[in-house]
């Protein structure tokens, strides 16, 4: 009998396999080749060697603020990633950049701070990393990035241990944006746009005021003197004006949502 070639049969395993996600909030439907827990293994994993290798910051402050915000913007993502082992590391590091991983891990470069100040701010900050986490967006890029390899190059894709397509540890860096690259696009205009959706949504369930994604843009802009793109957290697609223009049209919703949460949580609540 005659096999076909061995990249369709790589795509055809992987079709076998391929699942959907379903993007919290906005329902999007997203193709999955990559297993899911190898994913979140490797991410894990690729945490622990960034806390190894890079200075831990030792403002408490800062600490306890990413802590504090960390923690209530986790429990409105529970059902979204209810296996997380949560986990908010402050690096001591001038660099305006943020990052959240499969399995909980979020780490926040000290320079992110002269952008993001309040509680609000930094709420902002980590709901829209966080959103990138529970949209699977790393693992969308992936399986985007695996499709056109298994169709274009003969030989280059194997199959790990579960059966899904196997993925390298550089690979997964790229696709977080934690390559050499610094300011490097870690997502494409739509997948930003949507964390940054997903991510107002979470802030203001969390109790926290949307109007902070705005300001956390606006400071972005003034603190890299108009070229907001220079900062890595910032990304060049979509402009900035675009994404402060979206943010704006979802205040009215993000706002609902934040008076439905604290209706939820009672009077009691302290904030
Ligand atoms: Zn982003």
């Amino acid at each position: 009998m005659n096999l076909p070639p061995r990249p369709l049969l790589v795509l055809l395993a992987a079709g076998l396999l391929a699942g959907c996600n379903q993007v919290p909030v906005t329902g999007r439907r997203a193709m999955s080749l990559v297993d899911d827990k190898e994913v979140t293994k490797m991410s894990v994993a690729m945490f622990d060697d960034m806390k190894r290798r890079q200075r831990p910051s030792r403002d408490k402050d800062r600490i306890a603020q990413l802590q504090r915000v960390g923690e209530r913007i986790a429990k409105v993502v529970f059902w979204d990633m209810p296996d997380a082992d949560w986990e908010f590391v402050v690096f001591d590091n001038p660099q305006i950049n943020a990052f959240a991983m499969a399995g909980g891990k979020v780490g926040v470069y000290s320079g992110l701070f002269k952008v993001a100040k309040t509680d609000d701010q930094v709420a902002a900050v980590i709901a829209h990393e966080i959103a990138h986490v529970t949209a699977k967006h790393v693992h969308e890029k992936l399986s985007q990035q695996l499709a056109v390899d298994t169709v274009g190059t003969v030989g280059m894709i194997g199959l790990g241990a579960s059966g899904a397509p196997a993925i390298s540890t550089v690979m997964l860096g790229n696709a977080y944006g934690l390559g050499t690259g610094i300011g490097a696009l870690a997502f494409d205009r739509k997948k930003e746009l949507e964390a940054d959706y997903i991510g107002l949504m979470y802030m203001a369930r969390a109790g926290y005021d949307p109007q902070a994604a705005v300001q956390v843009m606006e400071a972005l802009e003034t603190e890299t003197a108009g070229a907001p793109a220079q900062a890595a957290w910032f990304s060049t697609h979509p402009s900035h004006p675009e994404r402060v223009l979206r943010l704006l049209d979802a205040m009215p919703k993000a706002q609902q949502e934040r008076a439905q949460s604290a209706a939820a949580r009672g009077p009691n609540i302290v904030k």
